[in-house]
């Protein structure tokens, strides 16, 4: 059965007698409510609710805290004697907010994902709660439209003011601007009683999907696929789905048909479509227009606060029925969510790691399974933990085996650079500049991949050897020369680059070490002095204008050669691209991370499909050192499910996941004497459990950030383990100083 999630508000006004428990007759019955503010609590505040009020669960109000007025949220409500009790000692709510409550799995949600992450209640309300505005009634401007009836006499200026108004009801500016009269035409003939006001709201109901639109007409395979996933979704309850096709194969086009069917079951139903932030641009957001005849309601970082109100405010109440968004909008309020799609899946950016670290794909699941919602996972290079789901069974496995239409994949080879180096100082090996020259000569795109922004990672002084760091980091700063300047990539801290080294002062001493897009540019530019050439950073494309600019200019073909981060893995097709060069392919692999292989992997295969996605065939050079590495064979035989096969068999002998599971404690301090002593007493207190390995602490590879020390543990549990429960635990056997910071995150992504 499908629930329906709506609720019935409680009438606002006191119903005497009804409601009357402790006899009195003429008395609401007293309510002792509780209430999740946005703090560091692990419980709701008790309140009383004023006599003249009723609350129900999930109502928003504004609740006193010491001299302050909080935004909270009504967690439970009880009336009758038991709660009448001492209940005037209690402060009362000091207003209940007309906005749509959070409905009971969105309640339900804060509170497994605050268990699950260890984190406060509060903290994450903040995350679901995040646009206050739309609590209150919507903005209004007042508009005016021809009186009824009315029949002064009007001069042709007036006319036409009459005209514009019947055709729609506007503002008396906006009114005088289209009849080209001045604004004191209009005031003469509100006075005059010729226009009527009327009040329109700033924030009016998004449009409507559109259902009676087909889609593209699908292949058999691809058909197959949709007929999967509309089943799942039209069975209703929870249900996951990995649709895992190569790039090109229709991915899209496949889950755009379950997130129709989604919609047409229910006229109430709601989808949320989950993107890496980095493809949320207007070409994939004009794809579900294309689709639905209307644009989906947007969510991420980026979105104006006016955006940001309205479109809280009509998912909360059910309105909006399309969302796309980053990893954020799975905290949005939904009041009936039928479906959720994850695109790209294995993205790195669904995991955040600052603030309260969350991994948005594992609590999406989790989500569709306290909502009974299907949930389908889309991505050409599936993360291991997905993939491991799906082959087990618990995740429905829905293949799309092919590239739509005539493209084909590109045929990848590996450039062994021991045995065919770049010329000293140059990155290009001789056979990347030969295949950039041919693809040039056929009046082809050319695409060079290196994942480092700026010139150079690491400046250093000849005379003495000192190397830029960042301060109070230890990190190095990378060049960046189109600015001029020296820029930590963690911190984002950034400074002119020095004209003589701080430490001895020679003038003009400083050395680059490696490269960056900058650096590939610069060489690019001078073996090749005719070609067109970009590059595609997010120095270069900071915002979702330029980023379009750029690839417009791409597919225009004023292009030849693009030198891009991983900003390019994802997007438009370029029909001219056939060749694509990767100039450090070990670059991700060093740090040892656990994923670092299938992360390569990841990202080099969907680089490396970006070459010839329609009718022309393409070619990957991949420039490696490790060219035996597991990893780099794999790339070279796009033998994908061979690789995360070995993958899987080497984690699930050691019991990492997703065959256990990991948390990681950073413990982190201005001094580093108090961090080393903190980090000491955490790990003496460390609960002993059969199935859980506590390793640490120990100096964090990011030994020192913005000036705090940081000690790390990591935590393996066997699969069985309640991890979030055993963090808990632990976490109360401690008491630190507050200058000493612990930050807890379950299934790390980051081990610096
Ligand atoms: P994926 O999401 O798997 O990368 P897409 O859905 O983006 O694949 O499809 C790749 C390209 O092929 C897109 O430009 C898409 O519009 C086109 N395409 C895929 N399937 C069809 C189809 N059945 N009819 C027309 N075009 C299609």
């Amino acid at each position: 059965m499908r629930r329906r999630l709506r609720r019935t508000r409680a009438s606002a006004a006191p119903d005497f007698g009804l409601f009357d428990a402790s006899g009195a007759a003429g008395r609401a019955p007293v309510q002792r409510v509780r209430v999740l503010l946005p703090l560091p609590l692990p419980e709701p505040f008790d309140y009383r609710a004023p006599a003249s009020m009723r609350l129900a669960p999930g109502d928003h109000v504004i609740a006193p805290v010491g001299p302050r007025e909080l935004l909270g949220v009504v967690w439970s409500v009880e009336e009758g004697e038991d709660a009448a009790r001492g209940a005037d000692n209690l402060k009362p709510i000091t207003e209940r907010l007309p906005g749509p409550p959070l409905d009971d799995t969105a309640r339900r949600f804060i509170e497994w994902t605050a268990r699950y992450v260890i984190a406060s209640p509060g903290a994450i309300m903040r995350m679901v709660v995040r646009a206050p505005e739309a609590l209150r009634d919507p903005p209004v401007v007042h508009v005016y439209a021809p009186t009824p009836g009315f029949d002064g006499k009007l001069t042709e200026t007036r006319l036409r003011v009459q005209a514009e108004a019947a055709r729609e009801p506007e503002t008396a500016a906006e009114l005088a601007r289209r009849a080209g009269v001045s604004p004191g035409v209009v005031k003469a003939m509100i006075d005059q009683g010729a226009l009527t006001r009327s009040a329109r709201s700033e924030d009016p109901p998004f449009a409507e999907p559109d259902l009676s639109r087909a889609g593209h007409p699908l292949s058999p395979a691809q058909a197959n696929a949709a007929e999967d996933l509309q089943t799942l979704v039209r069975q209703g309850g929870f249900a996951a789905a990995l649709l895992d096709g190569v790039t090109g194969s229709g991915k899209t086009e496949v889950y755009l048909e379950a997130v129709a069917e989604a919609l047409a079951a229910d006229p109430a139903a709601q989808v949320l479509v989950l993107l890496p932030e980095i493809a949320l641009t207007q070409a994939v957001l004009a794809r579900f227009e294309a689709r639905f005849g209307a644009s989906p309601v947007e969510w991420h970082s980026a979105i104006k606060p006016a955006h940001r109100r309205r479109a809280w405010r009509e998912i909360a109440a059910g309105r909006a029925r399309l969302v796309v968004g980053a990893r954020s909008a799975l905290f949005l309020p939904f009041a009936n969510l039928r479906l959720i799609v994850i695109d790209e899946e294995h993205d790195p950016s669904y995991k955040q790691d600052e603030g309260v670290a969350y991994q948005a794909r594992d609590l999406a699941v989790a989500r569709a399974k306290l909502g009974e919602c299907a949930i389908v996972l889309a991505s050409a290079t599936p993360s291991l933990e997905t993939l491991v789901n799906a082959q087990s069974g618990r995740y429905a496995h829905v293949k799309l085996p092919a590239r739509h239409g005539a493209a084909v994949l590109p045929d990848v080879e590996l450039i062994d650079l021991r045995l065919d180096p770049p010329e000293k100082g140059k990155w290009l090996s001789p056979a990347l500049v030969a295949a950039t020259a041919d693809s040039l000569a056929r009046g082809e795109q050319a695409l060079l991949y290196m994942n480092r922004r700026g010139y150079a990672p690491l400046t250093l002084c000849r005379a003495c050897g000192h190397r830029m760091q960042s301060p109070e980091t230890e990190s190095w700063l990378v060049e960046h020369r189109y600015s001029g300047r020296l820029v930590c990539h963690l911190t984002g801290f950034s400074m002119p680059k020095p004209k003589a080294c701080p430490k001895c002062l020679t003038p003009d001493s400083f050395v680059s070490i490696g490269p960056g897009v900058e650096r590939i540019h610069e060489e690019v530019l001078e073996r090749f002095p005719e070609a067109r050439i970009e590059i595609f950073s997010s120095d270069t494309a900071p915002n979702g204008e330029a980023v379009r600019a750029l690839i417009d200019r791409m597919e225009r073909g004023d292009i030849d050669i693009l030198i891009g981060t991983q900003i390019v893995a994802k997007g438009r097709d370029f029909p001219l691209l056939t060749l694509v060069g990767v100039i450090d392919a070990d670059l991700g692999l060093k740090g040892g991370d656990l994923r670092a292989g299938e992360r390569t992997f990841q990202l080099l295969s969907q680089v490396a499909g970006r070459a010839g996605r329609a009718e022309l065939k393409g070619r990957a050079l991949i420039q490696t050192y490790a060219p035996d590495e597991a990893v780099m064979q794999a790339l070279a035989a796009m033998d994908r499910d061979g690789f995360l096969a070995a993958e899987a068999q080497a984690r699930e002998l050691v019991g990492m996941p997703p065959y256990g599971r990991l948390a990681a404690i950073v413990v982190s301090s201005p001094s580093e004497e108090q961090a080393h002593a903190a980090a000491n007493e955490l790990g003496a207190a460390a609960p002993n459990t059969d199935g859980v390995d506590v390793w640490g602490p120990a100096p964090a590879p990011l030994a020192v950030v913005r000036g705090r020390h940081r000690r790390r543990f990591l935590i393996r549990a066997d699969r069985g383990v309640d991890l979030s429960a055993y963090m808990a635990a632990w976490m109360t056997r401690v008491k630190l100083t507050s200058a000493v910071r612990i930050q807890i995150d379950i299934d790390p992504y980051s081990f610096l």
